[in-house]
């Protein structure tokens, strides 16, 4: 669990954070995020090995730079890793109005198995990322598909914006040597003018964002995940001699959905065959969270008992 001192240390120590910022002259936006007791909450509901952790990290770090892009606090986004003959079978994590979560189901017995050079494929095997996008007050869902190819997640991410969706971007996510603490960051080339989806104008030679990219790309994984170094000087480190504005900071928090009224819910919402098919001899229903590695056990009696009155 995360304590009020471990919260109070955060904050002194520049963690658990997301800024957006813009460069206004050059076209340009971007989120920077840095995670610290965030991660090793939701690190420790389960006991991954480091590739496994590390892997995590960097898809929460991921979730977070593409979460916080999204307006107002119903919005959510979905990052699932599906894969083929991969040692990680599924990777999952999520992002709603500044909280996170994720697991990763993985084969522990091939783990042995891992080159020490690894790359996306040594990992997953041939497999992709889904990343969904879900604002309901807008009524707008995407999705996109990122191939699991190359050395790094944030690889696969550059690419896919790169190419799939014309959008020039960077992204870098890193993670330090004690895994407690991982950070990111994602600049994006906006066509001139615009805000909305139209990036049909968008060139990936154009000379402004190359500035901004090769100024980006000088960012180094120790500077992403040094709690002593704020997101706003690690920015200005960056684009000091550019116009750079943060225009937004959201706090992150390890959050989860899963509560006894929900799972009751859902439970429920089955009919009374199939409660019957799936209760214990006790008379309870398990549910677990994967995210949290908690076990629900519903009583029947009081589902059904709700049913009756
Ligand atoms: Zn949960």
């Amino acid at each position: 669990m995360t304590s009020p001192q471990s919260l109070e240390a955060a904050a002194a120590a520049h963690l658990d954070e997301a800024l957006g910022f813009t460069i206004p002259g050059r076209n340009a936006r971007g989120r920077i995020v840095r995670l610290g007791p965030v991660l090793d909450h939701i690190l420790s509901a389960h006991d991954y090995p480091a590739p496994i952790a590390r892997i995590l990290s960097e898809a929460l770090v991921l979730a977070a730079l593409l979460g916080s892009l999204l307006k107002g606090d119903e919005g959510q986004l979905t990052i699932q890793a599906q894969t083929e003959s991969g040692i990680v079978d599924l990777l999952v994590c999520d992002y709603k109005a500044g909280e996170l979560r994720g697991y990763v189901r993985f084969e522990k017995d091939r783990l042995g198995d891992l080159p020490s050079h690894r790359d996306l494929f040594a990992l997953f095997g041939k497999g992709y990322l889904a990343i969904t996008f879900d604002q309901p007050a807008t009524d707008e869902r995407y999705q996109g598909i990122v191939p699991l190819e190359g050395a790094s997640l944030a690889e696969a991410a550059q690419n896919y914006f790169s190419q799939s969706e014309q959008l020039p971007s960077v992204v870098r996510l890193a993670v330090n040597d004690t895994g407690h603490v991982a950070g990111g960051i994602l600049v994006q080339h906006l066509p001139e003018g615009e805000e909305g989806r139209e990036r049909l104008h968008t060139r990936l030679d154009d000379p402004e964002w190359e500035h901004v990219r090769i100024l980006s790309e000088t960012i180094k994984g120790t500077e992403l995940t040094d709690p002593r170094l704020s997101l706003e000087a690690a920015l200005w480190r960056l684009f000091h001699e550019e116009d750079v504005r943060v225009v937004a900071a959201v706090p992150l928090a390890k959050g989860c959905r899963c509560n006894f009224d929900y799972i009751r819910g859902v439970i429920a919402r089955f009919g009374a065959a199939d409660r019957a098919a799936m209760v214990d001899e006790d008379g309870f229903i398990s549910v677990d969270c994967e995210f949290c590695s908690r076990v629900f056990p519903i009583s029947l009696r009081d589902i059904d008992g709700a049913a009756e009155s």
